[in-house]
Formats: C-alpha cells, structure tokens, sequence
C-alpha cells in the first residue's frame, strides 16, 4: 500500500471490530482515506478476507491496514487484538462496533435465555473490553488523547415496538456504560461517546427483513426522510468522533438516525412529501 497518511486520522491507530460487516467496513475505508491506520477485526476470517480484498480495491491509497480474527465475547482474544498495535506505537482508536441481533430474539416471555446471554456477551462485555484495554493501552503508550466509540443503537433511546429484548437491553448498557465511562477518563483525556444508528441498509438488517417488502415498507415511513440509512452516513459520523475535530465532544450519544426518534410520522408521510 501506498505512503500518503494525510487527512483527518493522520498519524492515528484505530481499531474497528464488525470491521467486515456494513458499518464496520464502510468506517474502515473512511478510517483509511483519512490517513489512519487501521486494524480491521472480526469473528469471521473469511468475510475478514473479503472486506480487506475491497478496502483494497477502493481505498488504494491506504498507508496501513491490516485485519485480525477476535471474538470480542472473548476478553483474551480483546486483549491481543489490543496489544497488537503495541508495535505500530500503540490504539489511538477503536470502534467497538461489533454486535448482533438473534432471530430468536424475542419478548420478555419468549426470548431464550441462552439468546439474552449470547447477545450480552457480545454487545455488552465485548465493548467492555473493549473499552477496559483501551484504556490500558492508551496509558500503556502515555498517550494524552484517546476516542472510544461504542455502537448502541436507537433501541436504546425509544425502544422497539418488534420485540428484540435481549438486543434492546444491550444496547441500552452500551449508552450506560458509555457515559460513565466517558466521565471517569476524562481528565486522562480519553473520550467515549455512543454511535446510535437507527436501522439502515446493512446484512444485519437485510437478513432480518428478507424479501418481505411490505415489511421493510412498513419500516421506512417511520422515517421522516422515508427511507433507511446507509451505512456510510454512520461512518461519517464515528470518522468526526475519532477526529480532533470532536475534541470536546465526549459522553453523548450520537444519534444518526435521520429524525426517527424525533418523529411520529403517519403512513402518509411527513406535510412536506413532494407530490408523486
Ligand atoms: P453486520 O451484521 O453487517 O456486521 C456485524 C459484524 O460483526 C459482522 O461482520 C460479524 O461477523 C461481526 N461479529 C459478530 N459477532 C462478533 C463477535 N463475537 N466478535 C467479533 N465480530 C463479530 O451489522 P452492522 O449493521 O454493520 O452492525 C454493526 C453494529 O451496528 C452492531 O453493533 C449493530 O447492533 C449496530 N446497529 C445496526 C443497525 C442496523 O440497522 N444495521 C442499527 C442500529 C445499530
């Protein structure tokens, strides 16, 4: 890859887990663009392959990204992935974007046990460790700024009327831990904020709803904007939050949503819909 680590992340080392998934891969070109380099992690090597095979492609220019396996369930498997950047001068961000959603993931009555614990362990402890060797490596390398950017979602604002309580519980302890753990480091100078993506047009999503289009149809009018998002408008937002640029910008959550939770739309849309 080429030397050219100019742009808003110059000089920075980040860390992106999902990094093969929709979010995780767009902020990872995004990441690359803006001069970082970048540690692509996921659970599945082979989507891992892919994803680098198409950072590659469109994001020539890229300095350094390189891609490692980690289950973030697994706090061994957290930590090396962390201490592997040791030797590029130690993570200056991560994106503890990783994260799933279980079909079988239901109402209080119905959801399995073993489906609120597997989705905890990854949504919840996953960005715990995350953020617990962060914060070692950032104190490791004495480095006076850090960004941690923890994906919870707009569940954990408004809840979600398609019941999903093991994944809306999760992301609910992101946004909690989040805030504490931005005010607890804040004088170390190491920020932490939540990224809260309404649903927009990823695998994750697209699985979910298949081909029913009336469904995805009854999803969209919610939206004041009339449609999902993209995951790139998610990207755009953690590339703000892991810059300088957001050097005070610590604690929030970040709501990326087009207006969703601002909104109750009728079908018919918002008065301003331009005649057909
Ligand atoms: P995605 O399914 O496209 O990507 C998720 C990635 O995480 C996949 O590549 C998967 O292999 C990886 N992964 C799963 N379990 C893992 C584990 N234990 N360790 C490491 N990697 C693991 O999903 P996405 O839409 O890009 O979602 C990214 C994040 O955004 C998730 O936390 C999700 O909950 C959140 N989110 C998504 C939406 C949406 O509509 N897509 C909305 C709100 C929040």
């Amino acid at each position: 890859m080429a030397t050219a680590p100019r742009g808003r992340l110059q000089g920075k080392n980040a860390i992106v887990t999902g990094a093969a998934g929709g979010i995780g891969l767009e902020t990872t070109i995004l990441f690359a663009r803006e001069g970082a380099s970048v540690l692509m992690a996921d659970i599945s090597e082979p989507a891992l392959a892919k994803a680098l095979a198409k950072v590659k492609e469109v994001a020539p220019n890229a300095y350094r990204v390189e891609t490692i396996k980690c289950d973030v369930s697994k706090e061994d498997d957290v930590k090396a992935m962390i201490e592997s950047q040791d030797g590029w001068g130690g993570t200056d961000v991560i994106f503890n974007n990783a994260g799933i959603m279980h079909a079988d993931d239901a109402d209080a009555v119905d959801t399995p046990e073993k489906i609120w614990d597997l989705t905890h362990n990854i949504n919840v402890k996953g960005v715990w460790f995350g953020s617990k060797h962060a914060v070692l490596s950032l104190r490791r390398h004495k480095k006076t700024k850090g960004s941690i950017i923890n994906t919870a979602s707009v569940v954990a604002l408004v809840g979600s009327a398609t019941p999903q309580l093991a994944y809306t519980a999760s992301k609910g302890a992101v946004l909690a831990m989040t805030r504490e753990l931005a005010i607890v480091h804040a004088r170390e100078g190491f920020r932490f904020n939540s990224l809260c993506p309404a649903p927009l047009n990823t695998p994750l999503l697209q699985d979910w709803l298949g081909d029913d289009q009336p469904k995805r149809h009854r999803r969209e009018v919610h939206f004041p904007t009339g449609r999902f998002g993209e995951a790139i408008e998610q990207a755009n937002a953690v590339v703000f939050l892991a810059s300088d640029e957001a050097s005070f910008v610590n604690g929030t959550d970040f709501v990326v949503d087009g207006g969703m939770t601002r909104a109750y739309v009728t079908p018919e849309g918002p008065a301003t819909t331009p005649p057909q």
